[in-house]
């Protein structure tokens, strides 16, 4: 059945990408970028989103089945981090009331393999807080100095997919019915990573620090079409994750056992709500 999407950056790269396919498959979608979209809007401000937000609304007559947050940058400065979490988090936030009304409402955001990569815990907080000025004021000062300036992307992108997994089992997300994933690439064939691609010493260094075994640099496609079927009726129940597309960089950064980590604390859950029951029963 034909569904209405909103997409933003839906102008360039994965977004446009996306917005193709779902149009060739019949679907409706509303875009919006800061150029060449439906509804052109500045994430990067308070303002910005509350406006690209009414006007996408506006422009669906009120009723959105998906949302697909794309919009980002790559830069290493405080805009990015305007962008990459506050663009996203209350885009979805300001749309969430209206989409829940759906039949089978659906969000997913591009979040990146760059979760993984070293951030800044101090900055990653701060957006988790949901305190932007003070998130800018900490990605400023790591925009000055060189050593630091890098942290700024990854850390954007593991806020993101943290407030993911913290919103997408509460009463507003799953308990509305609304599945909230993430998809994160590596590195794709988009203009985000032109001017790298086409330099020798970027590629070296990009290359070594998102190892890809599968396919080496990926198309926008391969992130779309996950994506979209994210978005779909299909998904009924992934929920909370970070889908790592990414040419296999999560696999060899993390390494066989990701699970470890988290072993104290399923166990502290299964002695506080399984093991009760299991007493009980015996
Ligand atoms: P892109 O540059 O082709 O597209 C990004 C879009 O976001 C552009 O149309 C741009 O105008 C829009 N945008 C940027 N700032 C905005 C703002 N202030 N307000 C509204 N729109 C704004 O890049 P892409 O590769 O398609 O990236 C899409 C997403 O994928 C981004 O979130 C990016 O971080 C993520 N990502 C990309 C790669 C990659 O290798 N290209 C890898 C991992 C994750």
């Amino acid at each position: 059945m034909a569904r209405t999407y909103l997409i933003t950056g839906a102008g360039s790269g994965i977004g446009k990408r996306t917005t193709e396919l779902l149009r060739e498959q019949g679907h409706t979608v509303v875009g919006v970028d800061l150029r060449g979209a439906e509804v052109e809007a500045d994430l990067s401000t308070r303002q910005g989103r509350e406006r690209g937000a009414r006007e996408a609304l506006d422009a669906t007559g009120a009723r959105v089945d998906a949302v697909i947050a794309c919009a980002g940058l790559s830069a290493p400065s405080p805009t990015t981090v305007a962008v990459n979490y506050f663009g996203v988090v209350d885009f979805l936030e300001a749309i969430r009331p209206v989409l829940a009304s759906a039949e089978a409402p659906r969000a997913v955001a591009v979040s990146s393999m760059a979760t993984l990569h070293p951030n800044s815990s101090e900055l990653v907080e701060a957006m988790l807080a949901g305190d932007e000025q003070r998130a800018l004021t900490i990605a400023d000062g790591l925009a000055g100095d060189p050593q630091t300036a890098n942290q700024i992307y990854g850390s954007s992108k593991r806020a993101l997919s943290r407030w993911i997994r913290r919103e997408s089992i509460t009463d507003m997300w799953a308990g509305a019915g609304i599945p909230l994933n993430a998809v994160a690439p590596g590195v794709v064939i988009t203009p985000m990573t032109e001017e790298l691609r086409a330099s020798g010493d970027g590629m070296a260094l990009v290359d070594a620090s998102v190892p890809m075994p599968l396919n080496y640099h990926q198309s926008a496609d391969s992130v779309a079409n996950l994506l979209i079927w994210l978005a779909s009726e299909a998904n009924t129940s992934t929920c909370g994750q970070t889908i790592y597309c990414d040419g296999g960089a999560e696999a060899v950064l993390r390494g066989e056992d990701a699970w470890a980590w988290a072993d104290e604390r399923v166990l502290a859950y299964y002695m506080e709500h399984v093991a009760p029951l299991m007493q009980r029963d015996s």
